[in-house]
């Protein structure tokens, strides 16, 4: 299995997270807010959006964070739950994917 191919991908989606938490983090601050009180107000309106997509991209970066953790300890293509091999198919759509997909479903239900 080629972890340093997972490797790359992950750290690229840190990188892209991290960028993005940034940027959301100066949106909720303002700091490009306009003298126009109308836009201003509907600014404010997308802060409840701003802040939940923060929460998923903090969410996101934990999981990147702990995948990463995986990969080095060698684990990385384990299921966490029941240690049956995650298939690569399931790593190229979800790279931070801690579960296979039948762990998966029973945590979510
Ligand atoms: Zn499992």
């Amino acid at each position: 299995m080629d972890t340093d191919h997972y490797k790359q991908i992950l750290l690229d989606l840190k990188r892209e997270v991290s960028g993005r938490i940034n940027a959301i983090d100066r949106d909720i601050r303002h700091e490009d807010l306009s003298a126009d009180w109308s836009e201003q107000a509907s600014e404010r309106e997308n802060d409840e959006v701003l802040e939940s997509l923060g929460n998923s991209s903090e969410q996101a970066l934990s999981m990147i964070k702990f995948a990463l953790i995986r990969i080095d300890e060698g684990t990385y293509f384990q299921c966490a739950e029941c240690g049956e091999q995650i298939p690569s198919a399931r790593l190229d759509l979800l790279p931070f994917a801690a579960h296979c997909v039948d762990c998966a479903e029973k945590i979510e239900n």
